[in-house]
């Protein structure tokens, strides 16, 4: 069998079909899922709803190029500035989340005419060479600021369970966004592209981006000449428990990225920007497969089941029910260090120590593998590892929701033992 690295089990586990809530292995078993694919598959798999649409586009039109337009990827660009926060209304689109990160970058470069992009610590946005420069989900915490070759520095993120100023909120001021601008003065920049910010950072391991603090980056951001670029990749479409979570925030992104749950499981990503900035792209952009009919038709169909049924209510419904049931498991379980997340984008916090919260690492990793073992998927995050990364369809029942949490309460016992 090939190799594959970074396998999130021991022992490798190969899929055979899913059905909303479930996957099957080629043996058979069936897993309650709460990963989705890295939060992909949020209206659950092959959803027949959302399949009946992609199967009727795919026996119609396949492809024709970004050369052409075509109905459906007009409609998904309208229907985009509709669920979007106001003012941004021209999408981009490709094919990854990586490359709309990077497409927004160099929107903000081309709109601004400034060229360092801030990226924050512990900030995952992709594999291209220049999301990759922005990605720090592995940097050390004391990292000179920079920027690198390719124009891109890291700035601190506020971190608030181990924060690094070893402040408080609310007293702290946010230290974090002060520290940034500090940091741009000393290293003489007093111009900047814009500053690139997930409102939760998601490989990061579930660190929700505190009131004020993305607000405080707009401000830097555009003192500085620069754009706030809202990367919603992993927490875009509902899974917050609005469309967007920047809608949560009081501010208004110049661009805002998105990727993964958009067509539920088709690869989709765009970026959406205001119309002036949208206007600094003067050479043609162009994308063979971005906004393709087959991919516009699923994001589409994706679209409406969301509104349809209401997915956000129910995110922010079943997320309450998830995370008092694990805070009923961190009043029995001393592993329970720390519960984050807005709606049904969840992170655990696993620590040795409540006090020291010292990651508990190999234990996050054994905790993921109990579940594996007993039908439950979940998936793991975090700089150390030690985040356990709670996201199930946003379909998921009361039930599957007290499933999980009894198999999690399990697997915790198992490998923490009990108070
Ligand atoms: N941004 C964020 C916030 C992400 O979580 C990811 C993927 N984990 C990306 C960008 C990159 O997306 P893709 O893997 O589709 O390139």
């Amino acid at each position: 069998m090939a190799q594959i690295r970074h396998q999130l089990y021991d022992q490798p586990l190969t899929f055979d079909r899913g059905s909303m809530e479930y996957l099957y292995d080629v043996d058979g078993n069936e897993y309650l899922d709460c990963f989705c694919g890295i939060m992909v598959t949020s209206c659950g798999h092959c959803n027949p709803v959302i399949n009946e649409r992609i199967k009727a586009q795919l026996d119609r039109l396949q492809h024709v190029s970004t050369f052409y337009l075509t109905e459906p990827m007009l409609e998904l660009a309208e229907r985009l500035a509709e669920i979007t926060p106001d003012g941004l209304s021209r999408s981009f689109f490709v094919n990854s989340g990586s490359e709309a990160v990077d497409g927004a970058a160099l929107l903000a470069r081309a709109h601004t005419g400034n060229e360092v992009v801030v990226a924050l610590r512990h900030g995952y946005h992709g594999r291209t060479l220049l999301t990759e420069a922005a990605t720090n989900v592995f940097g050390s915490d004391d990292l000179p600021f920079g920027p690198d070759p390719l124009g891109i520095a890291i700035g601190e993120n506020a971190r608030c369970f181990r924060c690094p100023f070893g402040l408080e909120r609310p007293s702290c001021d946010l230290a974090c966004a002060e520290s940034i601008s500090t940091a741009l003065d000393e290293a003489g920049i007093d111009r900047i592209a814009a500053i690139l910010a997930e409102p939760i950072q998601g490989v990061g391991g579930v660190v929700v981006a505190p009131p004020g603090y993305l607000e405080a980056l707009q401000r830097i951001a555009h003192d500085r000449g620069g754009l706030l670029i809202i990367d919603e990749v992993q927490s875009g479409f509902g899974r917050t428990g609005s469309m967007f979570v920047t809608s949560q925030y009081e501010i208004e992104p110049d661009i805002l990225v998105m990727g993964k749950a958009m067509a539920n499981g088709i690869p989709a990503a765009a970026y959406i920007a205001r119309d002036e900035i949208g206007e600094a792209i003067e050479r043609p952009t162009f994308s063979t497969y971005g906004g393709n009919p087959l991919v516009s038709a699923a994001a589409l169909a994706t679209i409406d089941y969301m509104v349809d049924n209401d997915l956000p209510a129910r995110a922010r419904h079943a997320g309450a029910r998830f995370v008092a049931g694990l805070e009923e498991l961190a009043s029995r379980h001393d592993l329970l260090g720390d519960i984050r997340g807005r709606g049904l984008f969840i992170g655990v916090e696993l620590v040795l120590d409540r006090d020291t919260r010292a990651p508990a690492s190999d234990q996050t990793l054994a905790v993921i593998d109990e579940c594996r073992d007993n039908k439950l998927i979940v998936g793991k995050s975090g700089p150390y590892g030690s985040v356990v990364r709670i996201g199930p369809p946003l379909t998921i029942s009361d039930d599957q929701v007290d499933t999980a949490l009894s198999i999690l309460d399990g697997a915790l016992t198992t490998i923490g033992g009990q108070r």
